[in-house]
């Protein structure tokens, strides 16, 4: 470090200008300078950098102000990782590279900013998650939403009413990076509470549309004018990306705009845990369970399809096709995916290629991923009497890209290197005059062997040998031993601790042959291997339709084998109003809740008979569970998956609520009862009579009598008004009257049997209401002190007797009431002595001793 640090004090001035003028065109990027085999930061961009990374600050010199100016670096070698740290928090970082080979050129290497890398932009793999999609989003006032997928070379964009719908949205695509529109800036705020972890920036409104216009069809740019939102929000993503991406063409596959499919809104996506649990983690939600994809492309898409389920019929019944093709031939199924393993990432390859990232080994990738397409390819063909057509449309008109992959296996070595500049790419017989080289080098390298050979001969010297090292070149070794035998004509270069090195004519001009061939063919590899990556690269947009069969594939054979291995069953979708589940599951609580196996349930909506279920029963006994697993099945039909249960059908659904818990949703500042408020009002307002709503425990974070109101009101407005499907779970058994007044509405409770004081819970939804909430029962099951649940007892009786006796009898002003229990008493009489532990007994007393002396006072 230090000698980096001093030694180059002379250039100081030269190089820290040209450092100065990157800055100056990046001001509000880290510059990544390249300095040799580093990659220095300076000023503010070390400061913030070395916090960040956790790397030493150093200096380097003095500036004009006499001052040190603060540097920090990270190796060349190692950049990758370091970047990806960097843009998990949000910073964006220039590259400046040197440009030309510092060896040759007189004077300061001339250095260029290649490109800057955002969270958004991004196509390192190391910054990236394979398995899921990396976007830039952003956002405009109108509710426009553009998100660009660079690593797949998609873009997207939609409008999106401003409320529940948009949020939903953000959180569905999960982004990286965030432009919010300056002149929506009202906006931001949302955008921080809803996307924590995403880098947000203001930038300039859009202006004329003319990037639209360099990067999409004429054909896209019509389909996105029809929404203007869209299309501004589209040209915000693209503005941004041409400044910050050197190569100009960004290229782009496909444009997606929002079509038909299921709304899921935030509170959905979020309480259903879909793609993330309530605490944000993976492991434990849906995606989590469903993900057996084998290929990147696979994951990515199956998590596109989990958020964002169809609407159309016919879509979904060849989805469904597609995966019972692979539950029913479990032989075709093992196979398939065996050949899925070995196919790697295509999708973001091909894009690394187009753009010139894409090292020899990413090319090697491309080539056996396509060999093995090949060979998956032709295994689905072989499929005995299936309609393969119709489940999977795009395998027939599959491009298989054959030219290229014969083009990469004609080319390359069998294990291409991991970088470009040492040779070793290409295969004999690709390249004439690489072959030429090649064979100079060899002869010239058997030569130097022939030479040891002869000169042992000639002197006698059995234990000469000929090396070679990088530093020295070609030399000859004697021992000390045998110094006296070297023949005149030897030339000494060096002494070593057991002997002497010499060079000879015939050697030096061998190794001027070797190391110049060598040089030669390196160069030579380097530019063809550029002409090879360009080759490649223009065939991205094939690559990329390829891509998105094998994902198609993939995910259905992911499918399959979930269905295959928890027994999902294949679901029936079609245009009713009906939602019928028989013995249902939830399939991640079954996974990884339910330790004594889980009890299935039947769940059963019409709209002529029951379209609202009324749910009650103990806490614990499963409500909440009953009704998430029946929109979870909703969710996965429509996404073309089987779903957890004996047999499904179900009316297709076009918006799925969810009120379910509001914990996770404290952190952004709003209480409880305002969100829930908020949600309830968004479902009474979205929900047509096509969707599924389900609303657990509406009313719970108010006064009793307010909450029980309002869930009065929703339920009796869903019933009425909406006419949707919906279960209602609630712990106000007031409520339970409704399924008496309203046609369509019926009461379920989930079973639990209660022997004395104790409980067992069945988890199983029954016919009826039920008219108590087994709280102390629960409390028991909880661990809660045997002192005071007897107390609780006590207090229960007191009050129920209170409410039976209503009016509440006048006390007589003059006469002595009978004294009631004392507190004392009560709490003896209802103690459960045969269940206390010594200990218990102890604690008891000591409460009772307690409450004898408030009685005294
Ligand atoms: P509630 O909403 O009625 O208070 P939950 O739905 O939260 O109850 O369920 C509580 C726990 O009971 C769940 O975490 C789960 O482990 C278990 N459970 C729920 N339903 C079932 C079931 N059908 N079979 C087995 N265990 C269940
Ligand atoms: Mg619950």
């Amino acid at each position: 470090m230090g000698v980096r640090g001093t030694s180059r004090k002379k250039d100081h001035t030269p190089v820290m200008r040209q450092f100065l003028g990157a800055k100056a065109q990046h001001p509000d990027a880290i510059v990544f300078f390249r300095l040799g085999d580093f990659y220095e930061m300076f000023y503010e961009d070390a400061v913030r950098a070395a916090g960040i990374l956790d790397i030493a600050l150093t200096s380097r010199g003095t500036g004009p102000d006499g001052n040190k100016i603060p540097m920090a670096g990270v190796p060349h070698h190692a950049a990758a990782g370091y970047l990806a740290m960097l843009l998990r928090a949000g910073e964006k970082v220039a590259i400046c590279e040197q440009m030309g080979d510092p060896s040759s050129a007189r004077g300061v290497v001339p250095r260029e900013v290649v490109r800057v890398v955002t969270p958004g932009l991004c196509l390192e793999p190391d910054a990236l998650d394979a398995r899921a999609e990396n976007f830039l989003v952003a956002v405009t006032g109108e509710g426009g939403i553009a998100a660009l997928e660079l690593s797949t070379g998609t873009l997207r964009a939609c409008v999106v009413e401003l409320g529940p719908q948009w949020v939903g949205e953000l959180v569905r695509l999960d982004p990286a990076e965030v432009l919010v529109e300056a002149d929506a800036a009202g906006l931001e705020t949302e955008c921080r509470q809803t996307l924590p972890k995403a880098a947000l920036r203001v930038v300039a409104p859009a202006g004329a549309l003319a990037t639209l216009e360099e990067a999409l069809t004429e054909a896209q740019v019509a389909e996105l004018s029809t929404q203007p939102g869209a299309a501004r929000a589209a040209s915000l993503v693209l503005d941004y990306a041409k400044a910050h991406l050197a190569h100009s063409d960004i290229h782009l596959a496909t444009l997606y705009t929002a079509g038909d499919r299921l709304v899921l809104d935030d509170a959905a996506v979020r309480n259903l845990e879909l793609a993330r649990t309530l605490d944000g983690e993976r492991r434990g939600s849906l995606l989590h369970l469903l993900d057996e994809s084998k290929t990147a492309m696979g994951a990515r898409a199956l998590r596109a399809r989990l958020l964002e389920p169809l609407t159309d019929i016919e879509r979904i019944r060849r989805r469904h096709d597609a995966v019972e093709l692979f539950v029913l031939d479990a032989r075709a199924r093992d196979q398939c995916r065996a050949l899925l393993s070995e196919i790697g990432d295509l999708e973001r390859l091909a894009v690394r290629t187009a753009v010139g990232l894409a090292s020899p080994r990413d090319l090697g990738v491309i080539r056996n991923s396509l060999r093995s397409a090949q060979a998956l390819h032709a295994r689905l063909r072989d499929l005995p009497g299936r309609d393969l057509d119709d489940a999977l449309p795009s395998l027939q008109s599959a491009d298989l890209c054959e030219d290229v992959l014969s083009l990469l296996e004609h080319a390359l070595v069998p294990e291409p290197p991991a970088i470009d500049r040492q040779g070793g790419i290409f295969a004999d017989g690709h390249l004439e005059d690489l072959d030429e080289l090649r064979k100079l080098s060899t002869t010239a390298k058997d030569i130097v062997l022939d030479l040891e050979r002869r000169e042992r001969e000639r002197t006698g010297i059995g234990s000469l040998k000929v090396k070679f090292t990088k530093v020295f070149g070609y030399y000859i070794e004697i021992t000390k031993s045998k110094l006296d035998a070297v023949p005149d004509e030897y030339v000494r270069k060096q002494t070593i601790a057991n002997g002497e090195r010499f060079i000879t004519a015939e050697l030096a001009e061998l190794q001027d042959r070797i190391l110049h061939a060598d040089e030669r063919a390196r160069a030579l590899e380097s530019a063809a291997f550029v002409d090879l990556r360009i080759s490649v690269g223009n065939h991205a947009p094939r690559l990329h339709r390829l891509a998105r069969v094998i994902a198609a594939v993939d995910v259905a054979s992911a499918l399959a084998e979930v269905a295959h291995r928890y027994g999902y069953v294949r679901p029936n979708v079609d245009p009713s109003y009906d939602l019928f589940l028989e013995d249902s599951r939830h399939p991640t609580v079954e996974r990884y809740a339910a330790k004594d196996g889980f009890v299935p349930n039947t769940i059963a909506l019409d709209p002529e008979g029951t379209r609202l279920m009324l749910l009650t029963g103990p806490n614990m006994a499963g409500k909440s569970t009953a009704m998430r697993q029946a929109a979870l099945a909703v969710i996965m039909a429509q996404s073309g998956g089987f779903v957890a249960a004996k047999s499904a059908r179900i009316g297709i659904v076009d918006r799925v609520y969810t009120r379910v818990g509001a914990s996770d949703q404290l952190a952004r500042g709003q209480s409880t009862f305002m969100v829930e408020m908020t949600e309830a009002s968004s479902i009474l307002r979205g929900a047509t009579e096509r969707s599924f709503v389900i609303l657990d425990e509406i009313g719970r974070g108010t006064s009793t009598y307010d909450g029980l109101a309002i869930a009065w009101a929703v339920a009796e407005h869903l019933h009425d008004a909406t006419r949707c499907r919906a279960i209602f779970a609630t712990h106000y058994h007031e409520l339970c009257e409704l399924a008496d007044r309203l046609p369509n509405a019926a009461n379920y409770n989930v079973a639990a049997k209660e022997h004395d004081d104790s409980m067992v819970l069945l988890h199983q939804l029954v016919p009826g209401g039920s008219n108590r909430s087994y709280g102390l029962a629960v409390a028991r099951l909880a661990g809660v002190p045997p002192v005071v649940l007897a107390r609780a007892k006590a207090k229960l009786q007191e009050l129920e007797a209170r409410a039976a006796s209503t009016p509440a009898p006048q006390i007589p002003l003059f006469e002595t009431p009978q004294p009631p229990d004392s507190e004392v008493e009560a709490t003896l009489r209802a103690l459960d002595v045969e269940r206390m532990t010594p200990v218990d007994a102890l604690v008891t007393l000591a409460r009772l001793r307690d409450m004898a002396r408030r009685d005294d006072a």
